[in-house]
């Protein structure tokens, strides 16, 4: 269905030298295969989306169509934006238009439909994303996952072969993430050919056929989901596949802002796709706090999620302790017992600085 081969682009920085965003991409797109693109950012991800669907125009290469080139002399721009819609990280809707009145602008304005027909089928979309009951409202009034969910159901009433997402989500508080990935999900169901330009791993490895991963400008490592995330073979794959995710919180003293610590805790457990840990942790903090923080020494908090292996760990480091606070003698056994019945590993062991407790979650 799209066939690039050889695509470049390139800009001319400021003092005249040319840097080179996309080097070489090549790679085949099949009718309803779901691709997300992953790797580090400033890697051309938005530039080769851009491209497809000619926002900004390549250097050099080809991308084919249905067996159209896109980049031919003469090919109408028009009738290529018919066959691929795009979904950006900022919504892009129109604010001063209604949310049906934005769904229905393109399908009237562009393909002339009779605004009747526009209107049932706008509403029909809607629904579709769960938002008939916001039809007549400002998009100003909505959260941003339904904003998201509004440029989806615009995008679909031009009724695209493809759809470009970029970084759907991004922009999204955590806790609206999961809203516009179901709509994505229901889309690849259907059998959508989409292509999506995402961090959210968990979410790339379930819903895609193929992964692209992109490092400096060329789809460095191209394969079926399991795979790329398994089996990569690519060092500079696997390293960007088995990222760590880490929050810190660094406690000097009892002035310490906890609240925005749980408040962040929360988002980072939401955001990673591991709401049963966040209790787990809050509840871990303040059984231990009252030790660590009794000798007013400092304390760091870390919490790390691995999305390949969701694998969860806490950390207390205790600067200026030779020893484990659980050793303390104010420790019961109670509360060994309880931390032993909420973590599947305790360790204790000694750092440069201090001393180390490590829970697995
Ligand atoms: P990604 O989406 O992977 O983060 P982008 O495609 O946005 O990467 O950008 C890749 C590189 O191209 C970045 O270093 C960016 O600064 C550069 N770039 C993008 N657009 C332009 C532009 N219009 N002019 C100059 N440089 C650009
Ligand atoms: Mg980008």
């Amino acid at each position: 269905m799209i066939k690039v081969s050889h695509l470049t682009k390139s800009y001319i920085d400021p003092d005249g030298s040319i840097f080179r965003v996309l080097k070489d991409i090549n790679c085949e797109i099949e009718q309803g295969e779901v691709i997300s693109i992953i790797g580090p950012s400033g890697t051309g991800k938005s530039t080769f989306l851009r491209s497809i669907n000619l926002l900004d125009p390549p250097t050099s290469g080809s991308i084919y169509i249905d067996g159209e080139n896109i980049l031919a002399k003469g090919y109408p721009v028009h009738k290529m934006r018919q066959k691929v819609g795009m979904v950006f990280q900022n919504f892009n809707l129109f604010d001063h238009m209604t949310v049906l009145e934005n769904v229905m602008y393109a399908p009237c304005k562009i393909k002339k439909e009779p605004l009747e027909q526009a209107r049932k089928s706008g509403l029909s979309l809607l629904r579709k994303v769960g938002l008939a009951e916001k039809a007549d409202v400002y998009p100003s009034t909505l959260s941003g996952g339904q904003k998201q969910r509004v440029a989806i159901a615009r995008c679909l009433a031009m009724k695209p072969e493809v759809i470009l997402f970029d970084e759907p989500t991004s922009a999204l508080d955590p806790t609206m993430v999961g809203e516009v990935l179901s709509v994505i999900r229901k889309l690849a169901k259907e059998g959508m050919t989409m292509l999506i330009v995402t961090h959210e791993m968990k979410f790339a490895r379930d819903v895609s056929t193929r992964i692209f991963f992109m490092n400096e400008g060329i789809i460095y490592e191209d394969g079926p989901a399991k795979q790329v995330f398994e089996n990569p073979r690519h060092s500079a794959t696997k390293a960007f596949v088995q990222r760590i995710r880490k929050e810190v919180f660094e406690i000097d003293s009892l002035d310490f802002d906890f609240l925005d610590m749980s408040t962040r805790i929360q988002q980072f457990c939401i955001k990673y796709d591991i709401p049963e840990v966040s209790k787990m942790i809050q509840k871990l903090c303040q059984l231990l706090m009252p030790y660590l923080l009794a000798e007013d020494k400092p304390l760091t908090i870390r919490v790390t999620h691995s999305e390949l292996s969701d694998e969860t760990t806490l950390d207390f480091m205790v600067e200026g302790l030779d020893h484990s606070p659980l050793l303390e003698p104010d420790i019961t056994s109670e509360l060994r017992e309880d931390l032993q019945s909420l973590c599947k590993g305790i360790t204790e062991e000694p750092t440069s600085r201090g001393f180390r407790l490590k829970l697995s979650l």
